[in-house]
């Protein structure tokens, strides 16, 4: 890049990116990488040191002299509502600008019961949470959901798995009380994007397959959580597997690998064959008890969605494949079988270095991809400068809904 380049690109908003990241830390760095002038630095600077974006920290001398003030990043400058709602437990939480959670509470809800119910007690609890702290600290909210979302809109879709969010356009219920930018993503999209932040940051291309009461999968490609043109990519639950025996899943085809592997299939096929087993934490149980009935059974599931992972690894070619979600728990039978089918049926290239492990973050996940997700939103360079000039509000909720 040239400097007259950088020079033209370097906002406020770029430079609280820059330091952010640790690419410039003193005025003398920002001046250099950018090439703007020792005023214009300064005057950038000054706005973000205004705003509670940026602090100063003095350096101990080294060499002599006087040190240079170093600049910081302040992530105590304000916070971000978060929250993970997922089947059979949410947590909702308040994150500083780092992400790290302040405060938080997990509650069973039942989310069927609707946004009219479950929105409110959401919001309730971040007020709980936020206690005496002045809501204008409040930065953005994201917030994860179990069901498709078209996110630009933050649009939830699937009809039959969910019934009472179909259609729901989730940002302006909570704008109403929590006026900032708001940004929905299905559950598992924000755990994967919870999941390579935290664990893989290194790592391009990661795919995070959450196997629980549903399976579904969230797709890093190329170190960005992949969408699709709706928000709809990484739905592998409904694609159908071969020989499944034509079981109906819920959402009206036959076979689909979410209807004969899923933690519901699992209960479904175990209770059959004569098993005590009310929840998926029963069937882990009786894994780590070693019943062989249930292995094979969870073997069996393994291949199934081995199956469908060959398939998306030859598309997808990820680094890493992380098993999440409360089968997961019985990760040694299940992911020896994933194993087995997807070094068999994917290419020699797609799986010459894939890795397939277990979450490292766990249900924790959930929490701190809703707090990336809002925060590389809100602290984005353009987000930053649309504040610093007053469009604040237009602007970020037109970018917020666009
Ligand atoms: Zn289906």
């Amino acid at each position: 890049m040239t400097r007259r380049t950088a020079a033209a690109l370097a906002t406020s908003g770029e430079v609280l990116r820059l330091i952010r990241t640790g690419e410039a830390v003193t005025r003398s760095d920002l001046g250099r990488v950018t090439g703007l002038s020792r005023p214009a630095v300064q005057v950038r600077v000054g706005e973000l040191l205004e705003r509670g974006l940026v602090v100063e920290c003095a350096d101990a001398p080294s060499t002599g002299g006087r040190p240079p003030v170093r600049l910081e990043f302040n992530a105590g400058g304000g916070v971000v509502l978060v929250a993970a709602l997922g089947a059979s437990r949410t947590r909702v939480a308040v994150c500083d600008l780092a992400g790290r959670e302040l405060a938080g509470q997990d509650f069973a809800i039942d989310v069927e019961q609707g946004p009219d119910v479950v929105l409110p007690l959401v919001m309730d609890t971040w007020d709980e949470l936020l206690a005496d702290w002045p809501r204008a600290v409040v930065k953005g909210v994201g917030m994860g959901v179990p069901a498709t979302v078209e996110f630009a809109q933050g649009r939830t879709e699937s009809a039959r798995v969910m019934a009472s969010w179909t259609g729901v356009v989730i940002p302006p219920l909570i704008r109403a009380r929590f006026p900032v930018p708001v940004l929905v993503d299905n559950d598992v999209n924000v755990l994967a994007i919870g999941e390579h932040r935290g664990a893989y940051p290194e790592l391009g291309d990661l795919m995070f397959v959450k196997v629980s009461t549903r399976i579904g999968a969230g797709v890093i490609a190329g170190g960005e959580i992949l969408r699709g043109a709706l928000g709809a990519a990484g739905e592998i639950g409904h694609i159908p597997v071969r020989d499944g025996g034509g079981v109906l899943c819920r959402c009206g085809n036959i076979d689909c690998v979410d209807s004969v592997a899923s933690g519901t299939a699992l209960l479904r096929d175990l209770r059959a064959a004569g098993k005590d087993v009310k929840t998926i934490a029963d069937v882990t149980a009786l894994v780590r008890a070693g019943d062989a009935e249930t292995m094979a059974t969870v073997r069996e599931a393994g291949r199934r969605i081995g199956e469908v992972l060959a398939t998306a690894v030859n598309i997808l070619n990820p680094s890493v494949v992380v098993l999440g979600g409360d089968m997961a728990e019985a990760f040694g039978p299940l992911v020896s079988s994933i194993r087995e089918v997807v070094y068999r049926r994917s290419t020699a290239l797609a799986t010459r270095r894939l890795r397939i492990e277990p979450s490292r973050l766990g249900a924790a996940a959930g929490i701190s991809g809703c707090a990336v997700m809002v925060l590389d939103h809100v602290l984005s360079p353009d987000a930053v400068d649309a504040a610093m000039t007053g469009r604040a509000v237009r602007e970020i909720k037109k970018s917020a809904m666009a």
